[in-house]
């Protein structure tokens, strides 16, 4: 198994193992409880969204960018071995979200995607509850954090 991950992937993978507790689902969830929002965490919606905001209608995915096929992240790239492995795990992946997220709409939900690679670092982090707050507060049906280009550290 050793040659399948490189140590940046195999970090990603432990932190799914672990679950609901990923460093910047945390952060996330802090901030919009320290911003004054309340939320629920466990729940049988499809797809478990990490967030539910059952006064606005909302829910909020933290998506890890490897494993959801973050589109044009670098923190998508597949590994160069067992690439095809890879691929099918992942498109699997997509296919399921793509699902939840239509189920979630039909039933009047508004769903907010936030990519981790959107809070992995402080001016990010701070932009992106910004941004997903004041959508929390608004009529938009659809939330994506922007594709990270430029990484400010
Ligand atoms: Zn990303």
């Amino acid at each position: 198994m050793a040659d399948i991950m490189t140590p940046k992937q195999r970090s990603c993978c432990m932190s799914k193992v672990r679950g609901k507790d990923t460093a910047p689902e945390v952060y996330l969830r802090k901030a919009l409880w320290a911003a004054g929002f309340r939320y629920r965490l466990k729940s049988e919606l499809p797809g478990k969204p990490d967030l539910i905001l059952p006064k606005y209608k909302v829910v909020i995915f933290v998506n890890g960018c490897f494993w959801h096929s973050h589109d044009g992240c670098s923190k998508s790239k597949l590994p160069t071995t067992h690439e095809e492995f890879w691929a099918d795990k992942i498109a699997l992946n997509a296919v399921r979200d793509k699902r939840n997220i239509a189920e979630l709409k039909r039933r009047g939900w508004r769903v907010a995607v936030v990519w981790e690679c959107s809070i992995k670092n402080r001016m990010n982090k701070k932009h992106t509850v910004d941004k997903l707050s004041s959508w929390i507060t608004s009529d938009t049906k659809w939330f994506e954090t922007a594709l990270v280009s430029v990484v400010i550290t």
